[in-house]
């Protein structure tokens, strides 16, 4: 039985109550809604909207809260940002400032986050279907480590670096047969889900390995799932982990790796995300025996606060007893609410919608879908056409699932950092059929 999430959570924040639980964003009695001291109607009047709208300081400090909080704890993981939350080149180079390596799931990324000037040696690939050539422009490139998933891909890559006369540093990804307690489109660490290989076949799997050409395996990932506020189902698989890794070092092998994943989840209303001390010292308890190097991949933790989605009210209509506000941003854009059922918090940018009294509103694109909703019952006051409304949170999993459904342009971006600067031009319609061909 799945639980739509929103049937076990307290009553709706209020929008005050939304704004308080984010340090980035203040309401000004004069400029409205500004997203690390900018006001959001500057960046609407200069760039339009829908826009994205990402703060270099948000995503400075969530870096630098993670690395704290393990560094309190006595570890040192090496922090590989998921680059699929959020790939823009200007994220990726700010994390990359920061320190961060990259986790990539594809050739694209792998490229992105080189261009990015990332070293493909503080990169690691994941993924359940990598291709032959995937493999081969990594090992081209003295990739890090490979995250191998099942004895297909061991084969291929194996025939692949002897082939070239590469050596691959790998690690088996273990499905540790946890429940993350997560919306079910995003766990991926049960047994039935397609991610990893089980526990009980990587022994044999791993002394496989250790007898291949081109191949030296150096321990073992995991990754659970995603947005995932308690440490408990952490404590499970990474306990199974450390299990396996005494198994395997008994078995005589060599295992100096242990990749954690990522997963990390943030709070979308106005409740915390995953303590991040409980968090560490949850590593801590669980690998401090082992004496093996951290990883970790976090994707959504560092990117979603750091992003809203800029939109504009189109019209307001009524019908029966529904209230709809229709926006210029649509499922197009921000596919989460469609796809997961997610919640994102809504404020408006004027300091009088803010204050205003609300009423419930289902707050929709204009896209052909009924599923193109961002809120169903949302208290918003009343909204003319022009307000402007911020979609918060949405720095990971948003552009990079936008789509041009409905033959619409993607939306342009904008990157806060002290002044606001586009980082993403917004589309011209003329490039949705550019590169279409009419034989
Ligand atoms: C998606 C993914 C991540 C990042 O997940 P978040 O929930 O964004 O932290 C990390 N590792 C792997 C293998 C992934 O697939």
């Amino acid at each position: 039985m799945s639980i739509p999430q929103t049937d076990f959570l307290a009553a709706e924040p209020s929008l005050a109550e939304l704004l308080a639980a984010r340090p980035a964003l203040k309401m000004h009695a004069q400029d409205g809604l500004c997203f690390e001291n900018v006001p959001l109607n500057a960046i609407a009047d200069a760039f339009g909207t829908p826009v994205w709208v990402y703060g270099a300081a948000t995503l400075r400090a969530r870096y630098g809260a993670l690395k704290s909080a393990f560094a309190q704890a006595g570890l040192a993981p090496r922090l590989h940002y998921a680059v699929k939350a959020n790939d823009h080149l200007a994220i990726l180079s700010l994390l990359r400032e920061q320190g961060a390596g990259a986790d990539v799931v594809s050739r694209g990324e792998f490229l992105r986050a080189q261009k990015a000037g990332i070293d493909p040696k503080d990169i690691v690939f994941s993924g359940v279907g990598k291709t032959a050539e995937d493999l081969r422009a990594a090992l081209a490139q003295n990739i890090g480590q490979i995250n191998v998933e099942s004895p297909a891909e061991l084969a291929l890559l194996s025939a692949i670096a002897a082939a070239m006369g590469k050596t691959a540093s790998i690690v088996l990804r273990m499905n540790p047969d946890v429940d993350a307690g997560t919306h079910a489109k995003i766990t991926t660490g049960r047994a039935d889900n397609k991610f990893g290989v089980a526990a009980h076949e990587i022994p044999a799997l791993y002394a496989h390995a250790a007898t291949l050409p081109g191949i030296q395996p150096i321990g073992l990932a995991l990754h659970i799932g995603s947005q995932i506020l308690s440490p408990a189902p952490y404590a499970a698989a990474f306990g199974k982990a450390a299990a396996l890794i005494n198994h395997l070092r008994a078995a005589g092998q060599t295992v100096t790796t242990l990749d954690l994943g990522g997963g990390l989840g943030v709070g979308y209303r106005d409740e915390p995300g995953i303590s991040l001390a409980a968090f560490a010292h949850t590593v801590r308890r669980a690998t401090a025996e082992l004496g093996v190097s951290l990883i970790l991949e976090p994707g959504r933790y560092l990117a979603a606060p750091a992003g809203l989605l800029l939109t504009s009210v189109i019209l307001e209509k009524q019908n029966g007893a529904k209230r709809f506000c229709v926006l210029d941003a649509a499922m197009n854009d921000l596919i989460r609410p469609a796809m997961y059922d997610s919640y994102h918090a809504i404020l408006p940018v004027s300091p009088v919608d803010f204050l205003a009294e609300t009423t419930a509103a289902d707050i929709v694109g204009p896209v052909c879908e009924t599923g193109d909703t961002f809120a169903t019952g949302r208290a918003m006051p009343p909204l003319r056409p022009g307000a402007r409304l911020a979609i918060l949170d949405a720095g990971a999993y948003g552009a990079v699932m936008s789509s041009t459904y409905n033959a619409r342009p993607r939306a342009a971006a904008v990157l806060i950092d002290g002044t606001p600067k586009l980082i993403t031009p917004r589309q011209a319609i003329e490039d949705l059929w550019s590169s279409e061909i009419v034989p």
